[in-house]
């Protein structure tokens, strides 16, 4: 008998999705999160499709009703200031999911941790997993590091890593492996009384270009604050100073739509900085354990993708644990399915990411050669990637700009393969 069914290591999106709907089947579920929420947290634009989950987790009234800046729309800015048409979701969606949200990430967290209590997961704030537990090939449980209690261990059936970029069972299997070319820096900061644009635009996430394809990315948000940030190869911003305010403010100068929007208001907070850009783990499951969100693997962040695939992963993960828990079978074939799946949905957005850094290619360029598939790209925009081909849209981007061959890696996985 074993104490839990699940261990949910991280109670960040993707941690509190398994659990809450783990729980909800009446499963034994505990989640372990290193520390005491509130918590800051980078990654508050939400793409639409964030919507289904939170419909699914029953938190869409909660969201609602928050004071939480609308997200209608995506706009792309020119280094000299141009803004190109913005990708209105609703023009293309006629469903409350085409209005979404950029969310301060401490408060959404913290509510989908308690909507995951309130449906019965018992939740252990500051207690870090340091380990696993093996039983010969298969993970059935964790050592953790209680603040009060010191180190103890708990088992279960599955195991799901969900520890965001610190990605636990990657590190110590050494598991990690980074995109051959998206790894970029990050460096982000606050802004209270930035400048917002009138109307419907108030809330765009706006990307806006700087040299060598670097970008700034800027999210108005409630309390009149503005998350902004720079994401550009380390040679570039590193290239006269590694002080990040003073990269920060160097770059600001670099495009004319930021420098506008932002000198009227005023910088507060820490600079942070991130490298380690892009990667995706060797397997996305093993036996008794499975891997979703940032700990399965990490998108260069250009069009918001991380959120959703934290959510939609531990959607997926959580239907695949409860089918491999009624089966009794908790191996890593019992997630053939989800890796493929996920990967799928991962290498769509990758090809987005890939064309996005291509001096070659642009939008613009390519709704002017096939208008017909504005729809289709605003889908591949708004997070509908899981299950859908996107052949003709991809084959119209490779025709302006070379795609990556998808990744070999990321699937179950294959035990049992008898080799003569
Ligand atoms: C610079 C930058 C900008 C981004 N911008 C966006 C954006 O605008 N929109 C978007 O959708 N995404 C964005 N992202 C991505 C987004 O932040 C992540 O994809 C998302 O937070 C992943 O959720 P998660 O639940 O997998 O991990 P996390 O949210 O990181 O949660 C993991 C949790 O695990 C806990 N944990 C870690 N190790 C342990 C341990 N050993 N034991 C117990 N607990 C542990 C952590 O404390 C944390 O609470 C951005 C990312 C970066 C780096």
């Amino acid at each position: 008998m074993k104490e839990y069914d699940a261990i949910v290591i991280g109670g960040g999106p993707a941690g509190s999705t398994v659990g809450a709907l783990l729980a909800e089947k009446g499963r034994r579920v505990v989640i372990l999160e290193k520390s005491k929420f509130p918590r800051y947290h980078v990654g508050e634009s939400l793409m639409p499709f964030c919507y289904f989950t939170f419909e699914r987790l029953g938190i869409v009234d909660k969201l609602s009703g928050h004071a939480y800046t609308k997200k209608h729309s995506v706009q792309f800015v020119t280094r000299d200031g141009k803004m190109s048409a913005p990708f209105y979701f609703f023009q293309h969606m006629d469903h409350p999911a085409a209005t979404s949200w950029q969310v301060e990430r401490s408060e959404l967290d913290l509510m989908m941790l308690d909507n995951a209590r309130d449906k019965g997961a018992e939740v252990r704030e500051e207690t870090q997993v340091v380990d696993f537990i093996y039983e010969g090939e298969r993970v059935v449980g964790v050592v953790a590091e209680g603040k009060e209690e010191g180190q103890y261990e708990i088992r279960a059936s599955m195991t799901v890593d969900a520890t965001g970029r610190d990605s636990l069972f990657q590190s110590k299997r050494r598991w990690r492996k980074r995109d051959p070319k998206l790894n970029k820096i990050a460096i982000w900061t606050r802004y209270k009384g930035a400048k917002r644009d009138p109307g419907l635009d108030e809330g765009a996430t706006t990307v806006a270009y700087l040299d060598d394809r670097g970008w700034f990315w800027n999210i108005p948000m409630h309390d009149d604050i503005v998350s902004s940030g720079i994401v550009a190869e380390r040679d570039y911003l590193y290239r006269d100073t590694r002080d990040p305010k003073a990269i920060f403010e160097r770059e600001i100068e670099n495009n004319v739509w930021i420098k506008d929007h932002l000198s009227c208001g005023e910088q507060f907070g820490e600079y942070w900085v991130t490298g380690e850009y892009s990667y995706r783990a060797e397997h996305c499951a093993d036996d008794g354990i499975v891997l979703v969100g940032d700990a399965f693997a990490f998108l260069d962040p250009v069009f918001s993708s991380g959120v959703y695939l934290a959510l939609k992963s531990g959607e997926m993960a959580a239907d695949a644990i409860e089918a491999a828990i009624e089966t009794g079978d908790v191996s890593a074939a019992q997630f053939s399915d989800y890796g493929e799946r996920l990967c799928g949905a991962i290498e769509t957005m990758r090809n987005l990411v890939y064309a996005f850094y291509d001096n070659e290619f642009s939008f613009g360029k390519l709704i002017r050669k096939h208008a017909d598939l504005r729809g289709t790209l605003t889908d591949c925009l708004i997070g509908d990637l899981v299950d859908k081909d996107y052949g003709p849209l991809m084959e119209a981007i490779g025709g302006i700009t070379e795609l990556p061959d998808p990744l070999p890696h990321g699937r179950a996985p294959i035990r049992n393969v008898v080799r003569k």
